[in-house]
């Protein structure tokens, strides 16, 4: 059976013909499946009925079921609980001035070991499909008809196809929830050409974010596409010795390697890079660490984000406001422009993984643990 939210338009329109119909079908089928949610081949309703039997005898679409939903009081952000199959993920919808964006997992589980990050705690349990990923996006935009929990929420209703009546439009996607999306390269790839295609979503690529922690080759692989997205890599600290003690990747790439894959980048796309770096006190929050990562960066075409952590974890706790504000002027009067990044949905939280850590019989992976 073929994952068809995973297949690309081309592949659709292969589909069709092999079935001897004409390739409008592809349109068709694509629409239904990436503008509207379709969840079974019985709603496409427009499309003869042999080609649905067809479809159905040798194809599935990807279903997602919410299985916890969390609507923050203070700024409307809604976080997901999902379940894909055999595996839990989390995505997360936030409201902006200027549209919705939502954060969506390209693993279940991680393999990468960050020590801030709780999607690390249970190790890897799988990729996820283009598909997947593609279903994620749906369901934070509410074009999707199976959520159990948007059935019963308040004010929502439904026209009488069973779609919400005023889908969330979503302008922006950000490849940062669960899992390393260049551990999952050719998914991701996958996932960002049908997301962007015309005749689906239709989103622009200067409206994705992929987020790395900084693996050198597939950069440079990336690079190559040419695409026209953002890349954010979180960076965390000035030196090697300070990464290394929170992102074992820090090991295998030194910073040497990947500011230069962040330098080949930046000239193949034209594209200015944000790094990430969350401050910890005492960890990489003095000024000579602001001093220090300025050097790494100089010249580099680029944009650094400070994270405020707002509650201790483990060996990590809270750098003062007027300290964070120190070492932004410190970057900025080094010419690197930076940002502090305004928190949303405090109150309903959480660092990515942590809803899913509370799915422990799926979330462990024996592949990991067994190691
Ligand atoms: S921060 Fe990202 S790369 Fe690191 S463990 Fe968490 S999900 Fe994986």
């Amino acid at each position: 059976m073929k994952d068809i939210l995973s297949m690309n338009f081309s592949e659709i329109e292969g589909l069709v013909t092999e079935s001897g119909q004409p390739k409008y079908r592809a349109e068709q089928i694509f629409d239904w499946l990436h503008r509207r949610g379709a969840k079974s081949f019985d709603e496409m309703e427009n499309l003869p009925k042999t080609l649905r039997n067809e479809l159905e005898n040798h194809c599935y679409i990807t279903n997602v079921s919410v299985e916890e939903k969390f609507l923050s009081k203070n700024d409307e952000t809604e976080k997901y609980l999902l379940k894909l199959g055999d595996a839990y993920v989390e995505s997360v919808r936030m409201k902006y001035k200027h549209g919705n964006s939502v954060c969506i997992s390209t693993q279940a589980g991680c393999k990468m070991g960050c020590k801030f990050c709780a999607s690390a705690e249970s190790g890897f349990y799988r990729n996820l499909s283009a598909g997947e990923m593609c279903a994620q996006v749906y369901n934070a935009a509410g074009i999707s008809r199976h959520s159990a929990l948007d059935a019963k929420s308040p004010g929502i209703t439904e026209d009488n196809r069973g779609f919400r009546a005023k889908p969330a439009e979503i302008r922006n996607v950000v490849l940062m929830g669960c899992g390393e999306p260049l551990d999952n390269f050719d998914a991701t790839l996958r996932f960002i050409e049908l997301i962007t295609h015309p005749n689906g979503m239709n989103i622009s690529q200067r409206n994705i974010t992929v987020s790395t922690c900084g693996l050198v080759p597939q950069i440079h692989a990336l690079a190559k596409k040419e695409l026209q997205i953002n890349l954010a890599i979180s960076l965390h600290a000035p030196t090697d010795e300070i990464r290394e003690k929170i992102m074992p990747i820090a090991k295998t790439f030194p910073q040497r390697e990947l500011i230069s894959a962040c330098r080949f980048y930046t000239e193949k796309t034209r594209r200015r890079i944000t790094f990430e770096y969350a401050l910890s006190k005492g960890l990489n929050d003095i000024p000579a660490h602001a001093k220090f990562l300025a050097k790494l960066l100089h010249g580099l075409l680029c944009h650094v984000n400070l994270i405020p952590i707002n509650k201790a974890r483990g060996n990590f706790s809270p750098t003062p406001r007027r300290d964070i504000e120190i070492f932004a002027s410190i970057l900025k009067e080094k010419n690197i422009p930076t940002t502090i990044r305004r928190s949303l949905g405090n109150d309903i939280n959480a660092a990515c993984g942590q809803l899913r850590l509370r799915r422990k019989e799926i979330a462990i992976c024996p592949f990991h643990h067994g190691k």
